[in-house]
């Protein structure tokens, strides 16, 4: 049974263009939801609006606690291309802590379930991105369960998206797909808000719901505590060092 969670791995702040809260407001509501942390993702460049590429690298300026919630440097990169290629490069990419890729139709449009494959197959693979965004999209139909195996061959995750139940229209079913293809390979999530207000920070109750009632483990849910969190942040290779965990071997 899953009882809730204590890092909300994916937010935004009014830097990504089309959002309505500063850092510090989200900060407050993730205290006050009591969360422990929370992974700044603010969009790419690409989304109309978006910030600049920098900003993943200028969070090095902030605090890592901020109203006493450790604040994750991310981004969340935009795929531009069926190639998979990001707007945000490897030079700033390899500044943040915790990086999602995802597809959106504002950013390009979407293909065939299999271009749209491989655009995903090829972000997932590159050096420091963690995890997919909101896969369960219904406008941007992919090959789920090859995402999935491909998200266990490189020790990444994959996104259970409570804002998804809200605004992607029809994607419950996709979600469920999604859920339980993780829970046959044993490919762990993070459940995240994708706030783009205040009040959404850590408000992830549909989703929660929804995997309580599919009896996910809560064991596969990195993000049920802060300590499972980190311990992924930790394990990471240094940037360039990816390979290494290909080869499963502790990076040099
Ligand atoms: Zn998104
Ligand atoms: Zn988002």
């Amino acid at each position: 049974m899953i009882s809730g969670i204590k890092v909300d791995t994916h937010t935004h702040t009014v830097l990504s263009g089309h959002a309505w809260s500063t850092l510090q407001e989200n900060a407050v509501a993730a205290r006050e939801r009591g969360l422990a942390g929370l992974c700044l993702t603010e969009h790419g460049p690409r989304i109309p609006g978006g910030g600049a590429d920098i900003i993943p690298a200028a969070q090095n300026m902030l605090p890592k606690v901020i109203g006493g919630i450790r604040v994750f440097r991310g981004t969340e990169a935009n795929i531009v291309d069926f190639y998979g290629t990001l707007d945000i490069g490897a030079k700033f990419l390899s500044r943040t802590e915790f990086a999602i890729a995802s597809l959106h139709d504002v950013v390009m449009r979407p293909g065939e379930p299999t271009q749209n494959t491989d655009a995903l197959m090829a972000a997932l693979n590159t050096d420091r991105i963690d995890m997919l965004g909101h896969l369960d999209d219904p406008k941007i139909p992919s090959d789920h369960e090859a995402l999935v195996l491909e998200a266990r061959r490189l020790g990444k995750l994959i996104e259970i998206n409570n804002n998804s139940l809200s605004v992607r229209r029809n994607s419950e079913g996709n979600v469920i797909k999604l859920a339980r293809l993780c829970m046959k390979h044993q490919v762990p999530v993070c459940i995240s808000s994708d706030a783009h207000f205040s009040t959404m920070v850590g408000a992830v109750e549909n989703a929660v719901n929804l995997l309580n009632r599919l009896e996910f483990p809560e064991e596969l849910v990195l993000n049920r505590g802060i300590e499972p969190f980190e311990a992924y942040i930790v394990r990471k290779p240094p940037p360039g060092k990816f390979s290494a965990r290909l080869d499963g071997k502790e990076p040099a």
